[in-house]
């Protein structure tokens, strides 16, 4: 079995077995850039020895067989003490993972190979200079503290402690300052560390140190923080990291040496240019340590034009080869250029964009690729408020961004506080250490959310994110003092009352308020900037792509909208008709009283009374809605929450007539009222009299419904519109209750169309688990199906959304029993499964059924794709989302 590749063996689409470093090195090898030479471990080397707990059979020969090529290749034997061989030692899983073991350099090195390669670095046969002596004992000191802190788990402080010590005696904060003698005191102070935690001498045998090394590698894939970071990011558990072991070269030989990183585009906007950092006479790590302060990458060529031009070149060359923005990580030895890096890189959402359009016109892609690159989670970024900011502001402090958006409003400190400061209608920003599932009510009266503790995954990221409410977590340089209702930051004391903005995108936390306006890629939506007229590379790049979107794919896109405006809105972000429009809204309101009328009526005259009085206001709605969305369908769902919401709560209407009964008052109202609410009182209101159950129980109420929509619908049409309504029953579970309430809508739409030719369609939502698995049956009845997501996730998983998401979500999140919310994201395996039944055997019983989604999972990215392959019409979503569920629903064509 083969188990270690040589890097001119690989290649970068080898990435599950030789990690995504190796594999990249490999390419980069095989392109005739200049590596370090080195070779691979595979990631099923790794495996093996994990299920194990021992080398497979072969692996160490094989190593063997390959350093020893390496070491002719070189010139120099591993560890040789006149003239040694060094490696570096270096993880790579197939996803980059921040959680797992570093890297360990100069491994080779002991008390004997020191002096070789101090010798080495001379230049000299015999004895080395000062500069030289001082850079053999750096890298041996290098080697001790990486090697302990990293393979045996030595405490890394103490060696930090150790390097201050010397400095300070020293009189210096530049560890350039330190030569041979102190860092040959070093030495003996790390091993003495390294003895102290271990037990033993740190290894002066380099075979036994290269093994070590590599086997803690290999363990370093089950450590804590590695298993941790997996289950959140939702990368599988067995894919092994490879390790790779590349020859040593040395960017701290002195002022002609150095480290540096590099991207060939800007990460953040995308723009072309050179973007990096440089720093001279230091070995890899010291860059992303900060010890010192890098230049920017342009200086290099002033330092070095030559290995600068190459390093342009060899940028200029990636791109091309991997058609796409790289990062690069590079070292120069005296003179001498080296690649010790690439990989495809990371890049803020607006630069997504910006560089797929960008590669577009350098024609190394297509509109399709273009389309892949991007998603619509970055477009989602893309279309938050901004804050629109100048000189005047200045960050107080910097916490991680939680959940995007910015948010602007009065400091609270407690749940409750929050609640009657908005109450008030104040906009307030709920400033907590971190939150808990008491602090529910407070994170949802507020406009965001600043904690000084926990990361992207804390209570209150995974809340506020699933609310999407800005919140910025784990702000630590805020001293919070609740009991004294004020915090404390960058000297300023902020109290309650006190005004603060926050941007949920950057992380960054503002004191006063920050103006905040639109996205320019939410104006180019709105229609308010053309993309031909101005010269934001945003807005271009998106327009190009969404426009590419749309010719590509095959699901349409509707949205959720009640209202005139909404629809209007949608309509120009690109919506092709309302998969949901929700009736409820027209029962609030003044409309109230006439909804208490209702429910309270004693004869049939009352009740016809009542719903008479509604019919004209429904009526009007719809003609708004209608018109708005003129030639496209309109979904109108018949009332569907229990009536009682429309009363008044119980305890509240107990105590009013208990108060006005003492007053000597007249409470028959009242009284009739309150035992109204007291029958209809539900145990589990969410499962009770709501949706069809409704229209069956109250005579009349969907009958007046059905006339408002068609009676509206006629009315646009006389007016020379083109209404598309259609009507959708909630709720159902049985075929049944579908065909009870179409023959009695039936007869409503053929006595209002009679003279005027409107065609009404009549279907159900698929939203209760019994109705998916009868589709077959229900589909004889339906002229559509309209997937109610939100409650099939509550009733397939038996949880309430309301009550559960605050609870206990975060804990299943934190053990990874889901990955994601399934409020967020559709459970493809469980309610998915009962969407791909309903779909299949609905169409099975009805060709050509109409098949729609109208829950919030129609504007998540992930669901869309599932939506698609399941073979659904159309998704519906607010507003907000329609660009991104058309974004995706041309992705899921590519
Ligand atoms: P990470 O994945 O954390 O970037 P790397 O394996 O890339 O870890 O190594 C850490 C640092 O050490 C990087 O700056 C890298 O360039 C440097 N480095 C790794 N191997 C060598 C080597 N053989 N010679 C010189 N520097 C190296
Ligand atoms: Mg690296
Ligand atoms: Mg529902």
């Amino acid at each position: 079995h083969k188990y270690v590749y040589d890097f001119a063996e690989g290649n970068k689409e080898l990435k599950d077995l030789l990690g995504g470093k190796g594999a990249n090195l490999a390419e980069m090898t095989n392109l005739g850039l200049p590596v370090p030479p080195g070779f691979t471990i595979t990631t099923e080397a790794c495996k093996a020895y994990l299920s194990t707990g021992e080398e497979p059979a072969g692996l160490a020969e094989q190593i063997d067989s390959h350093l020893t090529a390496l070491e002719a290749a070189m010139g120099r034997r591993l560890g040789d003490p006149l003239d040694p061989l060094l490696v570096s030692v270096r993880s790579g899983a197939k996803f980059s993972m921040p959680g797992m073991m570093e890297t360990v350099l100069n491994v080779g090195l002991n008390d004997e190979s020191v002096e070789g390669l101090a010798r080495q670095a001379s230049g000299a046969a015999a004895g080395g200079s000062a500069g030289s002596d001082r850079f053999a004992w750096d890298s041996y000191r290098r080697l001790i503290q990486m090697f302990g802190k990293t393979v045996c788990d030595v405490p890394g402080e103490e060696f930090e402690h150790a390097l201050d010590g010397i400095k300070r005696a020293k009189g210096t904060s530049n560890d350039l300052d330190l030569d041979a003698d102190d860092l040959r005191s070093l030495v003996e102070a790390y091993k003495k560390i390294f003895n102290k935690h271990t037990g033993r001498d740190f290894p002066q045998n380099p075979r036994e140190q290269l093994d070590l090394a590599i086997r803690a590698v290999f363990d370093s894939w089950n450590a804590e923080r590695a298993v941790l970071y997996r289950r959140q990011e939702r990368i599988p558990a067995d894919l092994g990291t490879a390790v790779n072991i590349c020859s040593m070269v040395f960017g701290n030989l002195g002022p002609d040496s150095g480290t540096g990183v590099a991207f060939t585009r800007d990460p953040a906007s995308g723009a072309q240019g050179i973007y990096g950092d440089y720093l001279a006479n230091a070995q890899g790590e010291d860059v992303v340590a900060g010890i010192r302060n890098t230049v920017p990458l342009q200086e290099l060529e002033k330092l070095d034009k030559r290995s600068y031009d190459e390093l342009l070149g060899i940028m200029a060359r990636l791109e091309e080869h991997y058609l796409d923005l790289c990062d690069i990580e590079f070292t120069i030895e005296r003179g001498k250029l080296w690649m010790l890096q690439t990989r495809v890189g990371k890049r803020t959402a607006a630069a997504a964009f910006v560089i797929a359009g960008q590669l577009v016109d350098e024609g190394l892609i297509d509109l399709d690729e273009a389309l892949h690159r991007v998603n619509g989670a970055q477009l989602a970024q893309l279309m938050f408020p901004r804050f629109q900011l100048d000189h005047e502001f200045q960050p107080v402090a910097k916490g991680i961004g939680a959940s995007p958006g910015a948010a602007v409003g009065k400091v609270v400190f407690t749940s409750a506080r929050a609640v009657e400061v908005a109450a008030e209608g104040e906009q307030v920003i709920l400033v907590r250490r971190e939150t808990n599932p008491d602090d529910l009510n407070g994170m949802i009266a507020a406009q965001g959310i600043l904690t000084s503790r926990g990361g992207k995954t804390s209570h209150a990221a995974v809340v506020a994110r699933g609310m999407g409410k800005t919140c910025v977590s784990g702000a630590d340089e805020l001293d919070i003092d609740v009991p004294q209702r004020m915090f404390t930051v960058a000297g300023q004391t902020v109290r309650e009352g006190d005004v603060v903005s926050i941007d949920g995108t950057t992380g960054k936390v503002y004191l006063g308020e920050v103006p905040v306006m639109p996205s320019e890629v939410v104006q180019y939506f709105e229609g308010n900037l053309d993309p031909a007229e101005t010269d934001d590379a945003l807005v271009k790049a998106v327009h190009r792509i969404m426009t590419h979107a749309d010719a590509r794919r095959r699901l349409a896109v509707r949205t959720n909208a009640d209202t005139g405006t909404d629809a209007a809105r949608a309509r120009r972000f690109g919506a092709e008709g309302i998969g949901l429009c929700r009736t409820e809204h027209m029962f609030l309101g003044d409309r109230r009283e006439m909804v208490e009328r209702l429910i309270l009526a004693r004869t049939e005259q009352e009740r016809e009374e009542a719903l008479a009085a509604l019919l004209p206001l429904q009526r009007a709605d719809f003609v708004e809605i209608f018109r708005e969305m003129d030639g496209l369908p309109v979904t109108v769902r018949l009332i569907d929450p229990p009536l009682h919401e429309f009363l008044p709560p119980l305890e509240q209407l107990a105590v009013n007539v208990a108060v006005a009964q003492e007053r000597g008052e007249d409470v028959a109202k009242e009284e009739a009222l309150l035992a109204a609410v007291r029958r209809m009182h539900e145990q589990n209101p969410m499962l009770g009299l709501r949706g069809v159950r409704l229209g069956l129980v109250i005579p009349g109420l969907f009958a007046m419904q059905v006339r408002a929509i068609v009676e509206a619908a006629v009315e646009c049409a006389r007016q020379g519109g083109v209404p598309k309504p259609e009507i959708m029953v909630p709720l159902v579970g049985a075929v049944q209750e579908l065909e009870t309430v179409r023959a009695e809508a039936e007869k409503i739409i053929a006595e209002v169309t009679r003279d005027c030719d409107v065609e009404v369609l009549i279907g159900t939502m698929i939203e209760v688990p019994r109705a998916a698995l009868t589709a077959g049956q229900i589909a004889e009845a339906a002229q559509f199906f309209s997937f109610g997501t939100n409650d099939l996730t509550q009733m397939g998983w038996g949880f309430s959304r309301d009550d559960v998401e605050g609870a206990f979500f975060w804990r299943y999140l934190e053990l990874g029993i889901f990955g994601i919310s399934p409020f967020e994201s559709i459970d493809r395996d469980g309610v998915g499964r009962l969407v791909r039944i309903a779909a299949e055997e609905g169409r099975a019983a009805r060709p050509g059924l109409k098949l729609g989604v109208c829950g919030e999972h129609g504007g998540d990215p992930e669901s869309v794709h599932f939506f698609h392959e399941v073979g659904l019409d159309y998704v519906s979503c607010s507003p907000f989302r329609v660009p991104v569920a058309r974004l995706e629903a041309g992705r899921a064509m590519v």
